[in-house]
């Protein structure tokens, strides 16, 4: 072991004591720290002025009490978040979350994943996340607007567009930034339209911003597959999920030529070996609100499994677009038998580091999500970027600077790779490219 592991173990194992009961944010940064590991051996002086421990520790770490009454008149009381984490490039930025498994530990191992990747879009934002373990499921609208604006009446007091700017995650779309941006304006009376994204298009939202996570996660997906010689045409793809980010993979990918054969909701999953009706997806998921067996029995040739996984379908490429470790080392396992060649992640850290292993061992080009899936916040900047010049750009326009974008953290994630000596590595690339950045902020703006 040479004196940097030494150091670095060091540093995770007072990290592991210090915020105990939180795997997820423990997760995040192993991986992290393990590539760092080899930029600390290269370039050392990124060991000074306690850079690496000030990383791991949030900025700030906001929680708070969200009271709110159901329609049957009971009060219920959820807990709410804000990871303002790493401000050295830009206001914090990153998405809130709405979902029963929401906790201080899902938060921070969000936020801390959003400093490298917000890094990695070339935009001036920082990195922060939050939510709430609020369940949005089966809750009416009028529940759903009384919650966000609770949630926003103590949220308010911390974000603002210099500040920070938060957005949606699972369980946050635009219904929901609608209601938690009317109780902003309300209770500071000012139309601020950069302090959230992701907002409706008349009142200083962006084109492309649905589409984007989706989108963004092709571009990078197409770019992988041309450094390796290969493209999308014609191959198949499975994409669990069936939310934001899944629904625009699949439409994305399919306009590209590809056949999408499976997606899934957290009842059960698609075998799709046709392809997939994206009119159809989008009207049950987003107007609709329902779950996928409502696909299946309006289409025809799907058929829908409450049991197994979906990892089980023979695809080229498989994007897992859901949640946090969804995908483990037995599902990658049989992916790698079944001849996959390809995996992006569409969620925030849905392989586990066992499946990770897995796709190394078996020569898997795999994509970590801060890479793959910074579309979605790149586009959030560039809406930052309408709002601040009081401009709206064209569709056209805004997809090709998202493309731009994607295509630009592949070069960079692959490029950095091969500079440290880990040629294809995305993992390592993306790691070390992110964090160069922010370290670089963070050292000549002193130690604070
Ligand atoms: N929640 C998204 C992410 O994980 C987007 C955040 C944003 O647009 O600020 O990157």
């Amino acid at each position: 072991m040479t004196k940097i592991d030494e150091q670095v173990n060091e540093y995770y194992n007072k990290l592991l004591k210090r915020n105990a009961g939180e795997p997820e944010f423990h997760q995040a940064v192993a991986e992290v720290l393990e590539s760092l590991k080899i930029v600390l051996e290269k370039d050392p002086h990124y060991n000074d002025y306690g850079l690496i421990q000030r990383l791991c520790e949030p900025e700030r770490q906001i929680i708070f009490r969200v009271p709110w009454v159901s329609d049957n008149n009971n009060v219920h009381v959820a807990r709410g978040f804000r990871v303002q984490f790493n401000s050295a490039l830009g206001p914090y930025k990153g998405g809130l979350r709405f979902h029963q498994s929401v906790n201080l530990g899902i938060i921070k191992f969000l936020g801390f994943e959003q400093i490298f990747k917000n890094s990695l879009t070339g935009l001036p934002i920082g990195g922060g996340k939050g939510g709430s373990d609020f369940n949005p499921k089966g809750r009416s609208e009028g529940e759903i607007m009384r919650f966000c604006q609770s949630f926003m009446t103590e949220l308010n007091r911390h974000i603002g567009e210099q500040v920070d700017v938060p957005a949606g995650d699972i369980g946050v779309g635009g219904r929901e930034i609608g209601y938690l941006f009317g109780q902003y304006r309300r209770l500071n009376n000012r139309h601020e339209s950069g302090v959230l994204t992701g907002k409706g298009l008349t009142w200083g939202g962006s084109l492309v911003r649905t589409e984007a996570t989706g989108y963004g996660v092709v571009y990078f997906v197409e770019e992988m597959m041309k450094e390796h010689g290969d493209s999308l045409s014609g191959a198949k793809v499975i994409v669990s999920g069936s939310g934001n980010v899944a629904i625009y993979a699949i439409q994305k990918a399919q306009e590209l030529g590809a056949t999408v054969v499976g997606f899934s909701d957290s009842s059960g999953w698609v075998e799709t070996p046709n392809g997939v009706d994206v009119q159809l997806l989008r009207e049950v998921k987003e107007v609709r609100r329902a779950r996928v067996a409502d696909y299946v029995s309006a289409a025809t040739g799907a058929t829908f499994h409450a049991d197994g996984s979906i990892w089980s379908l023979k695809a080229d490429v498989a994007l897992p677009c859901a949640t946090q470790n969804e995908l483990n080392g037995e599902h990658a396992q049989t992916l790698a038998g079944n001849g996959v060649r390809y995996v992006a992640e569409g969620a925030n850290m849905p392989s586990t580091p066992e499946a990770i292993e897995v796709f190394r061992s078996h020569g898997i080009h795999f994509a970590p999500g801060k890479a793959s899936n910074a579309g979605g916040v790149a586009t959030s900047a560039l809406e930052m970027q309408q709002n601040a010049s009081r401009d709206s750009w064209t569709f056209d326009y805004t997809d090709s600077r998202l493309n731009e974008i994607m295509s630009n953290i592949f070069r960079r994630t692959a490029d950095t790779a091969a500079e440290y000596d880990h040629d294809g590595d995305y993992v390592v690339g993306a790691n070390i490219a992110g964090f160069k950045k922010v370290a670089d902020a963070m050292l000549a703006q002193g130690i604070i």
